[in-house]
């Protein structure tokens, strides 16, 4: 049992598990401590989706970690199920995005950033929009195609990580519900109540749960849940294969005829049931756009918790008032596509390496400019 690791990550989310797996890749001893097991909770309920990027162009800090993900993504599936045998059903499916009138001026907004950026943009009429998805509903007139837009299976892909980072000799703590943080001069020590962590490094990963493990420390991260209910149908045979999206709600159909439709954005604070009304609004939405599905089977539904920010992104990197304390939390939507960027830089940052990317607009300091 590996008693002195040198970087401690709380939080087995696919944030904690992919610092974890770039960490031990090269070479260093690393521990993730869950309260639970790992990979249960956002990262489990999210949708998968993984739009692309163009990192040469890519302006902002949300387009720059996307597009560096993009570019890992593209090699991260196959590296995993080498070493795994696990497939997490990553895919290039494309996505078809549409709008409603309401939505016309932001998705116009949109459109151009994606266009300055670089990213392939196909423009669609009806014609060119049914042969992506012939059962289209019939007043939706055009939409964009985005060719290079993918997506993952993402249950399966956190545990091909938690299974690599084993393999890899990272130490996995699972069940540790009573994990404490303290302050010792500037440092900050680790401790459950069997076992005090000799670490050089603490990296808080814990999704929407961050600011609770750090407010002992008198932290405040202005991270906050945002519930999103989910629900998967089933057909037989799948009327299209690639990615809806519509606004902030998407239909998103899996290889094997399982299809999720998603999703709400409540502030309910830690509150993760399905409520009548969420369930609903998504089957009508999913069988406005596609009439067909309104004889799908119900399968099953959810709701997971988003590491939700005021800015919607991440903070990233060391908390300054501390020697040896670092996080990375706060991904809100886009935790699983932005993972292995976030999982290569915070690991960088924690072996005070310069990462590849400007993290200007990422770092933990735009707290001090936010209000939660
Ligand atoms: C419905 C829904 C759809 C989504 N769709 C997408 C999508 O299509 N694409 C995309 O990119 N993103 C999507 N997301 C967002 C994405 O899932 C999250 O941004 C991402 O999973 C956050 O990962 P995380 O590791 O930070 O947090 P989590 O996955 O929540 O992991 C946090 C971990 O910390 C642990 N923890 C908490 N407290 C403690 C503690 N005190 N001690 C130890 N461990 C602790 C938890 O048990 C958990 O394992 C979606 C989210 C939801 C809910």
């Amino acid at each position: 049992m590996n008693q002195r690791p040198d970087i401690l990550i709380i939080g087995g989310g696919v944030i904690g598990l992919t610092t974890a797996w770039n960490l031990a890749g090269q070479g260093v001893s690393v521990s993730v401590v869950d309260r639970q097991q790992v990979g249960r909770e956002a990262s489990w309920a999210g949708a998968g989706m993984l739009p692309p990027g163009r990192l040469q162009n890519a302006i902002t800090p949300e387009a720059r970690l996307r597009a560096y993900s993009h570019q890992l993504w593209k090699t991260l599936p196959e590296e995993l199920k080498a070493r795994t045998g696990i497939d997490n059903g990553y895919r290039r499916c494309g996505s078809v995005e549409t709008c409603t009138a309401n939505q016309a001026e932001a998705f116009d907004r949109q459109l151009s950033d994606w266009r300055a950026e670089g990213i392939v943009v196909e423009e669609l009429d009806r014609t060119d929009i049914e042969k992506h998805i012939p059962a289209l509903a019939e007043n939706v007139p055009s939409g964009v195609f985005l060719p290079e837009f993918g997506q993952v299976r993402n249950p399966r892909h956190v545990k091909a990580l938690a299974a690599a980072c084993r393999q890899m000799g990272v130490e996995i703590l699972e069940d540790q519900e009573q994990l404490s943080l303290t302050l010792s001069g500037q440092r900050v020590e680790a401790t459950t109540p069997d076992r005090q962590f000799a670490c050089d490094r603490i990296c808080v990963c814990a999704g929407s749960w961050s600011s609770k493990v750090l407010d002992p420390l008198g932290v405040s991260l202005p991270v906050k849940p945002v519930r999103g209910q989910m629900v998967q149908l089933k057909v037989s045979q799948l009327p299209f294969s690639c990615v809806i999206e519509q606004g902030r709600r998407y239909i998103v159909p899996r290889a094997d005829g399982l299809i999720l439709v998603g999703s709400t954005e409540e502030y309910v604070g830690f509150e993760k049931r399905n409520t009548t009304e969420g369930v609903a609004d998504l089957l009508k939405f999913a069988e406005s756009l596609v009439p067909e599905l309104g004889r799908a089977e119900v399968i099953r539904c959810w709701a997971g918790l988003r590491p939700g920010s005021p800015d919607e992104l991440p903070f990233l990197g060391r908390i300054p008032q501390f020697d040896n304390l670092f996080v990375g939390a706060g991904h809100f939507r886009s935790g699983l596509q932005m993972s292995p960027g976030t999982g290569a830089v915070l690991a960088d940052i924690l072996l005070n390496r310069t990462p590849d990317i400007d993290m200007d607009g990422l770092t933990f300091d735009r707290v001090a400019t936010m209000t939660a």
